[in-house]
């Protein structure tokens, strides 16, 4: 069985690509699915779900493949959960990852509760199904910016039991136990399971 998944972030593409092949699953773009059309999805929903929904109901229905799509970001309590859904535009469109990390450590300075939590949301649509996966990781905002690995918010994000953010871990630490990996292993349960049994998140 294809899966498609739809985005056109080839980063997210690749990794989808690694943990789906262990489950037999040949993973394809949506360019190499659709290679005459160039299809971009607006992401205007209120929640990550609604976006991730969104990427996968506008193609049309076919039983020949397994759609993906997904939607991830952050959330700070003391922020009432921005940036939430606009995590990627939060310092304005095409913002740098140190720009976004500046203005989060603008938002919180003087803010003692530093809580936050990443989030990964995939929608599954294969035939008539259409289904949700989520996945969670909960951390601290750091005071300043440390560490020059992965991208976005990585350098301020500390999560729970560990010393260093996102960006001082090697990326095989960061993917070990990311929002990201936690939906992607749930999408795989849904899919080798074959059909959804129970919507799965933290
Ligand atoms: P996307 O939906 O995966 O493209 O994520 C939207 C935005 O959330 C990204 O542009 C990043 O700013 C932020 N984000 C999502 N996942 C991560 C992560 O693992 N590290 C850092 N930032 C992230």
């Amino acid at each position: 069985m294809k899966v498609v998944i739809t985005s056109q972030n080839e980063g997210k593409i690749i990794e989808f690509r690694n943990m789906l092949s262990k489950s037999g699953l040949e993973v394809i773009s949506q360019a190499e699915y659709m290679p005459e059309e160039s299809i971009n999805v607006i992401e205007d929903g209120k929640t990550f779900a609604e976006n991730a929904l969104k990427k996968v109901t506008i193609f049309p229905a076919t039983s020949e493949c397994i759609f993906m799509g997904d939607d991830s970001g952050l959330e700070v309590e003391a922020l009432n959960g921005a940036p939430g859904v606009k995590s990627a535009r939060y310092a304005g469109p095409n913002a740098s990852g140190k720009e976004l990390c500046e203005t989060l450590l603008k938002a919180l300075s003087g803010i003692q509760d530093r809580r936050a939590r990443f989030t990964t949301v995939i929608a599954i649509r294969w035939g008539a199904h259409v289904d949700t996966v989520s996945g969670s990781i909960e951390g601290i905002i750091a005071e300043k910016m440390c560490g020059e690995g992965g991208f976005g918010y990585d350098p301020v994000f500390i999560p729970d039991g560990y010393q260093m953010t996102f960006a001082e871990m090697s990326s095989e630490e960061k993917n070990a136990i990311s929002h990201r990996r936690k939906a992607i292993d749930r999408a795989c349960r849904v899919v080798e399971g074959g059909r959804s049994i129970e919507i799965l998140s933290d």
